[in-house]
C-alpha cells in the first residue's frame, strides 16, 4: 500500500496526496507564497487520527506538523517528508467555571463569539481568524495583554499526542516542563489536540478605528506616542500608515492614497478612553469613525485585516522608543520615497504594559521589553513583484535601525532565526526538552528548535 492508502484505511479524516485533483487547494498556506508539498495533508476528526498519522510518519520515516490555517506558514512548514494535519474539525468550545476548553481546530472569532455576553474574555488578536491553538502557543499578543500579558501564560492544560502517540494532558504539574515549553515555545513538542484557557473578567470594552489622510501623519504620531507613553495598562492603541491600493474596492476620495488609522481599545468606560483618545482626535477630524462600544465579538475586525489567504510578506522588528526623531525618519522612509511604493502597510503596535513584567508563572515566553513594535508588510501579486518589495522592507529597517531593539515574539516572527526570538538560556532549554520528548525530531512547527 501507499502512504495515502494507509493513511485513508487508518484514519477517519480526509486524506489528500500528490497526484489528488484537490491536492493544489489542501497544501495551501494562509500565506500562499509559502510553497508547501507535503507527502500527505489529513483532515484529523479526533485524538486517533493523530496518533495513527504520527505512527505512520514513523514507520515511513516522515515528519508530522499540525497547520490549522497557515498564519504562521514559514518555509518550514510542509516539506516533501511531512505529513500535514489539518485540525480544522477539532473545534469544540466548552465554557465551564472561568474555564474555556477549546479544539485545535477554533479560529479566535469562534470563540470571542462563544464568550461574547459571558462577561468573561480571552486574550484574542488583531484579527478573528488564526487559531486559537496556534496563536497561545506562539505566545498571543492580545488586544488586552497591555493588562494581562502573553496569552500562553493563561493556558492551563494542554491536551496532546507526544511524539510517540500517547495522549497526555499537559499542566503545570503533570509535566512542567513540557507545560513551561508549550507556552510560547511552539509547535514543536506534540499535536495539540485541546488547550483549556483561564478565562478573564470583561468589562466592557470600547474602541475602533480612526482614520485620517497621511497629510496629517506626522501630527497623529505624535499625538499617539504622547498618548501611548502614559496611557494605563487597559488601553491598548496601534497607528497604522495604510497604502490603499488604487482598485475600485477603495472609496474614491481614499483610492491610491496613504492613509493614516489609529485603532484602540479600553477595557472600562467610554468616557474614560475618549479623555484618553482625545489629543489625537484634536490634531484632526477623521474621515473614518468607528470607536464606540465593540462587542467582544467584533474585536477581531477593528483592524481590519485582510481573511483570505493571500501572496502576503510581512517582517516586524520592535522599537526602544517611538519619539519625534523615530517618526520623522519613519515617515521619510515610508511617504518620501519614490510612489506607489510596493509597502502596502505600516504598523507601530503599542505594548508595554504587562508584556514588559514577568508572568505569574514562568513560561517559555518571557517578556517583551521594547514598549513598540513595527510591522511592515507587502503582497507579491507578480513573481517580479517580490524584489522592490523586499528591497523596500530592507531599507525602511536598515533606516529605523538606531530605534530597533530586541527580540520578537514568537508569532511575529516571519521565519527569522529562533535565535532571533528566545534568549540563549530559554532557547537551550527548549531545546534540551525537545530533545528529550521526540528525540528523532519527528513532529515539526513553523520555527525549527533543533
Ligand atoms: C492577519 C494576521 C493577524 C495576526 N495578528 C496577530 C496578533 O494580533 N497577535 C499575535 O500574537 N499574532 C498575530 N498573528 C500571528 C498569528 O497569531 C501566528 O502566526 C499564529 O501562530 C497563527 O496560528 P495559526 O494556527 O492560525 O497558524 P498556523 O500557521 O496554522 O500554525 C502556526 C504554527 O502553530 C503550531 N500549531 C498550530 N496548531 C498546532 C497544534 N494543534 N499542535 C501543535 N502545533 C500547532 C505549528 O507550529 C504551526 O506551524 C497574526 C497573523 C495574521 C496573518
Amino acid at each position: 500500500m501507499t502512504l495515502i492508502e494507509e493513511l485513508r484505511a487508518a484514519v477517519k479524516g480526509e486524506v489528500f496526496g500528490p497526484g489528488d485533483p484537490e491536492y493544489d487547494v489542501q497544501r495551501q498556506a494562509w500565506f500562499l507564497l509559502v510553497d508547501q508539498r507535503p507527502a500527505a495533508v489529513v483532515h484529523v476528526t479526533g485524538t486517533e487520527d493523530v496518533q495513527a498519522a504520527i505512527r505512520l510518519a514513523r514507520r515511513h520515516r516522515l515528519t508530522v506538523g499540525a497547520q490549522p490555517v497557515g498564519h504562521g506558514a514559514t518555509q518550514a512548514t510542509g516539506s516533501e517528508a511531512m505529513i500535514l494535519l489539518r485540525t480544522n474539525a477539532l473545534d469544540s468550545i466548552d465554557i465551564a467555571d472561568g474555564v474555556a476548553r477549546v479544539g485545535a481546530g477554533v479560529r479566535w472569532r469562534d470563540l470571542n463569539k462563544a464568550l461574547t455576553g459571558t462577561g468573561l474574555t480571552s486574550l484574542p488578536g488583531s484579527s478573528g481568524d488564526p487559531s486559537v491553538v496556534g496563536y497561545t502557543l506562539n505566545s498571543g499578543v492580545s488586544w488586552f495583554g497591555r493588562k494581562h500579558g502573553f496569552a500562553s501564560n493563561h493556558v492551563r492544560a494542554f491536551e496532546l499526542v507526544d511524539a510517540e502517540g500517547h495522549h497526555l494532558r499537559v499542566t503545570k504539574d503533570a509535566f512542567p516542563d513540557l507545560f513551561w515549553a508549550l507556552r510560547g515555545g511552539g509547535g514543536e513538542f506534540g499535536i495539540v489536540t485541546a488547550m483549556e484557557i483561564e478565562l478573564l473578567p470583561e468589562p466592557a470594552i470600547y474602541g475602533g478605528r480612526m482614520m485620517w489622510y497621511a497629510e496629517d501623519a506626522r501630527q497623529l504620531l505624535r499625538a499617539f506616542s504622547e498618548v501611548t507613553t502614559t496611557a494605563p495598562d487597559e488601553f491598548s492603541l496601534w497607528a497604522w500608515l495604510i497604502n490603499m491600493p488604487d482598485l475600485e474596492m477603495v472609496p474614491p476620495p481614499m483610492r491610491g492614497r496613504w492613509m493614516v488609522a489609529i485603532d484602540s481599545t479600553y477595557l472600562g468606560d467610554g468616557d474614560e478612553a475618549e479623555k484618553l483618545l482625545a489629543p489625537i482626535r484634536a490634531v484632526a477630524e477623521p474621515l473614518v469613525d468607528t470607536v464606540g462600544l465593540v462587542p467582544l465579538e467584533k474585536v477581531g475586525e477593528i483592524a481590519q485585516e485582510p481573511e483570505d489567504p493571500m501572496p502576503g510578506v510581512g517582517k516586524v522588528v520592535m522599537l526602544k522608543e517611538f519619539g519625534p526623531a523615530t517618526i520623522d525618519a519613519l515617515l521619510e522612509l515610508a511617504l518620501d520615497r519614490p510612489q506607489p511604493s510596493p509597502l502596502m502597510l505600516l504598523e507601530i503596535r503599542h505594548v508595554g504594559g504587562a508584556f514588559a513584567r514577568p508572568g505569574a508563572q514562568e513560561s517559555a515566553v518571557g517578556t517583551m521589553a521594547d514598549p513598540y513594535f513595527l510591522l511592515l508588510g507587502g503582497m507579491v501579486m507578480a513573481p517580479e513583484h517580490a524584489p522592490a518589495l523586499h528591497a523596500e522592507i530592507s531599507t525602511v529597517v536598515g533606516g529605523m535601525a538606531p530605534w530597533t531593539g530586541g527580540l520578537l515574539p514568537p508569532t511575529m516572527a516571519h521565519g527569522e532565526p529562533v535565535e532571533d526570538v528566545y534568549p540563549a538560556a530559554t532557547l537551550q532549554r527548549l531545546r534540551e526538552i525537545k530533545n528529550r520528548v521526540d528525540p528523532t525530531n519527528l513532529i515539526r512547527g513553523n520555527r525549527p528548535l533543533v
